[in-house]
């Protein structure tokens, strides 16, 4: 079974579908050929307004609920989506353009792992009682509301799950907004949710542009907004959202550093580094697109790099042998081809890649750059396609300090046989997550997110309940109030 690409509507609220063709028409393109496989229409004023009322009128039961209840709703919506893993997977490539080989492991996949998970957290989460004496204070973890969530279009299935799970799970009862460019998937994760037994308004999905998020994320009636997205349109959001003192959850871009040390096993440093710049096209917010080489491996790294990127099969991303499929959208690739120009011009050696792939829709070719220094603006602005930036460097300290050299943190990686030395320069990097002799795994049990702008707040683990919920302290005295009059 496939899904249709065309939705039954453009939005999904209080349950069920829910059209309204007065909004904006949004073309849905599919990346590898360029076709309109659907169209969505924005949502107009008072779509957004029923997907808040709907939601807001569904929070106070849902938290009234059992949290065992709560969590076995998104444990069965985990289940479903598992079961469905291949059809959700179609439906993401055609979304996405990922190669179906991709999205068969990493979203559908991944939704589920966050549903399951917090599923499983929903009936743990509790207060505490804190004895003062006589009197004593408990707390109660309360939800915070209606939250509001908004996606970027890498992982469109992965974003939705991986905010819906900590905040359903907690109580709360949410708006999603999917981005523009990849609308089709959220809409899955709501009919699954509805299937599951989520009541009507738990979670709903409205689309639109950035004008129906700032739409949300001013409206009065929202507690939280949780954003994954770029830093630029972080900063809006966050603006937005401190006017009316919301809480925030911040998910936003990266130029990681990963380093290879001299005495690292070159094939699994090659292997992390493909991974880290190649896979999803290079659309992953946590790559680690600085690639600091020691000088004295750097020609047998290079060489074993180009010798694997010559195995990558770039084709159709609905055959499973495809590795590496087009970007997600035109606009995207002639940035990225943007960025390839600045590299050569800025003086950059392309090693290899760089072009066009002389075919329909809208690849790119995955491309190395050697020789570039830390001022070039491919290594310092976020590019968000596959192009690796090779720099050497010959001093632990040296590098460090040059990996730190950024206004983003969100991940890093080290390379190196030396286990003392790996614990200590990841002691030192900059970043929400660190990896060590490994590149962007992201396991729902660790938190992930970023420190300096790359974000604030984590999503996932434990640490994602306390984003969406508060604590409230209940003092209890046990003997008389004693006033001063
Ligand atoms: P984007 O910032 O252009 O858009 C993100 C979302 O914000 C979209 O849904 C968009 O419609 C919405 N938006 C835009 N302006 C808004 C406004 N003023 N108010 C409210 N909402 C608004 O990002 P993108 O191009 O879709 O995605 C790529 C970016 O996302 C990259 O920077 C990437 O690093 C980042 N990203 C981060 C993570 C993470 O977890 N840290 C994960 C994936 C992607």
């Amino acid at each position: 079974m496939t899904y249709d690409t065309q939705p039954e509507a453009s939005h999904h609220i209080g349950g069920r579908y829910v059209e309204d063709t007065a909004g904006a028409a949004i073309p849905v393109i599919y990346p590898a050929t360029g076709d309109r496989i659907a169209t969505v229409h924005a949502a107009t004023a008072s779509v957004v307004d029923q997907a808040l009322a709907a939601a807001e009128a569904a929070q106070p039961d849902w938290a009234a609920l059992s949290p065992r209840e709560r969590g076995r709703i998104l444990t069965r919506a985990a289940q479903i989506m598992r079961a469905r893993n291949h059809e959700l997977s179609v439906l993401e490539t055609r979304d996405t353009g990922k190669p179906l080989q991709e999205t068969l492991v990493a979203d559908a996949t991944s939704g589920a792992d966050a549903l399951e998970y917090f599923g499983g957290l929903a009936g743990t989460l509790t207060g505490e009682h804190i004895p003062l004496g006589r009197d004593w204070v408990y707390t109660i973890r309360e939800a915070l509301g209606v939250c509001v969530g908004i996606g970027a279009w890498n992982y469109p299935t992965q974003i939705a799950c991986w905010k819906a799970a900590p905040a359903l799970a907690c109580g709360n009862t949410m708006v999603f907004k999917p981005s523009e460019t990849t609308p089709l998937c959220a809409l899955k994760v709501a009919e699954i949710l509805t299937e599951a037994g989520a009541p009507p308004g738990v979670f709903n999905v409205v689309q639109g542009l950035g004008e129906t998020g700032a739409r949300l994320v001013t409206d009065p009636r929202v507690a939280k907004v949780s954003l994954t997205g770029s830093a630029p349109t972080g900063r809006k959001v966050y603006a937005a959202a401190a006017a009316d003192m919301k809480h925030v959850t911040m998910e936003l871009g990266g130029k990681s550093p990963m380093i290879v040390f001299d005495d690292a096993d070159i094939e699994n440093a090659v292997g992390g580094a493909i991974l880290g710049n190649f896979y999803s096209s290079g659309q992953i917010c946590s790559n680690g697109t600085r690639v600091f080489v020691h000088g004295a491996i750097m020609e047998r790294f290079l060489d074993r790099l180009t010798a694997r990127l010559t195995t990558a099969v770039i084709g159709d991303p609905l055959d499973e042998a495809t590795s590496f499929g087009p970007m997600v959208s035109e606009a995207q690739m002639n940035i990225v081809l943007g960025y390839i120009d600045k590299g050569r011009t800025e003086g950059a050696r392309l090693v290899t890649g760089g072009r066009r792939v002389d075919r329909e829709g809208f690849y790119l070719e995955p491309t190395v750059f050697a020789d570039v220094t830390d001022a070039m603006t491919i290594a310092r602005e976020e590019i968000f396609g596959p192009v690796m930036s090779v720099l050497d460097f010959d001093d632990e300290d040296e590098v460090i300090a040059r990996a730190n050299a950024t206004e983003y943190g969100l991940s890093a990686g080290v390379f190196t046989r030396d286990l003392a030395r790996a614990h200590r320069v990841t002691g030192k990097l900059r970043a929400g997550t660190c990896f060590i002799n490994s590149y962007n795994d992201a396991p729902v049990e660790a938190p992930f997110g970023g420190v300096k702008a790359s974000g604030v707040g984590r999503e996932n683990a434990q640490a994602a309940v306390e984003h969406y919920s508060q604590l409230k302290s209940v003092y209890v005295r046990m003997g008389d109030v004693e006033a001063p009059f």
